[in-house]
């Protein structure tokens, strides 16, 4: 049997790379997939992926960045049993030179948009005595870079929610986790600042960048029952990235 059958999930940023291998993945081990961004076209997309793989998917529009797309997703969306907080944008700049406005929008998607979604979305869960909760947060969070201190305190303070999530509705059996990816290939990684990519990708120890389906099957794996006791954790999917 399917670990996600007679389930459901919503996943963020679902319109391409990471986000949308982990809504393939779960409604292939069964879940009904919510599947959010704001790009319908790219959104039908994801949908006819999961129809393709035998499994249901509904697109929703919604700017995570935007509060009130956040709580009218989280209406329309109702119960879900898991939540990937996987939308994630990462601009790069050294601190000097980085806009107020880019630093808002980065902690405003990243983290704000993670965290109201899960405010709206987990009770639910708490009171079912049930749930999954994965946000998608990076190495970057454990790591220092020249050019990336937003994008890596953004990581990082996701990495601190889950921790907190985890002591606030563990009690209630609802689980939190992160999972923190190395460089993986996904278009936007590699046409954002790919000299940066390249230089991450050269020092795993595994000497390759890791594939947006790696990064899923762990997602898949700790939203899972299978991951009954995983709560709190960090999980890296770096291939040894932070550990040279
Ligand atoms: P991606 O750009 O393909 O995926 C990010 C998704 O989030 C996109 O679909 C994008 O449209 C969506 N998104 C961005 N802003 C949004 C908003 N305001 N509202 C709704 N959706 C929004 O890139 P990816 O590489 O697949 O990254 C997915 C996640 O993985 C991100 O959180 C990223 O930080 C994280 N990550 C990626 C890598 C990597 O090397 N690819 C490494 C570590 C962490």
């Amino acid at each position: 049997t399917k670990d996600f059958e007679g389930r459901t999930a919503l996943v963020t940023g679902a319109t391409s790379g990471i986000g949308r291998a982990i809504a393939v993945k779960l409604a292939e081990q069964g879940a009904t997939v919510y599947v959010t961004g704001r790009r319908a076209e790219l959104g039908k997309e994801t949908v006819e992926l999961i129809e393709k793989a035998g499994g249901t998917g509904h697109f929703v529009v919604a700017d995570v960045g935007d509060l009130d797309d956040v709580r009218k997703l989280a209406r329309e969306v109702g119960e879900v049993d898991v939540l990937v907080n996987n939308a994630g944008i990462f601009p790069f700049s050294p601190t000097a030179e980085q806009a107020v406005e880019t630093y808002d929008r980065v902690f405003g998607v990243n983290v704000r948009g993670t965290y109201f979604l899960t405010a709206a979305l987990a009770p639910a869960m708490v009171a079912k005595g049930r749930g999954s909760i994965v946000n998608v947060s990076s190495v970057a969070g454990q790591l220092g870079s020249p050019i990336g201190s937003v994008y890596h305190a953004s990581k990082a303070a996701m990495d601190g929610l889950t921790r907190s999530w985890a002591s606030e509705f563990g009690g209630s059996g609802v689980r939190v986790n992160s999972v923190a990816p190395g460089p993986i290939r996904t278009e936007a990684a590699m046409n954002g600042d790919s000299e940066l990519f390249e230089e991450f990708a050269n020092v795993v120890p595994l000497g390759r960048p890791g594939e947006p389906d790696e990064i899923a099957e762990a997602v898949v794996f700790v939203a899972s029952d299978r991951a009954g006791f995983v709560n709190g954790a960090v999980l890296n999917v770096d291939g040894g990235l932070v550990v040279v």
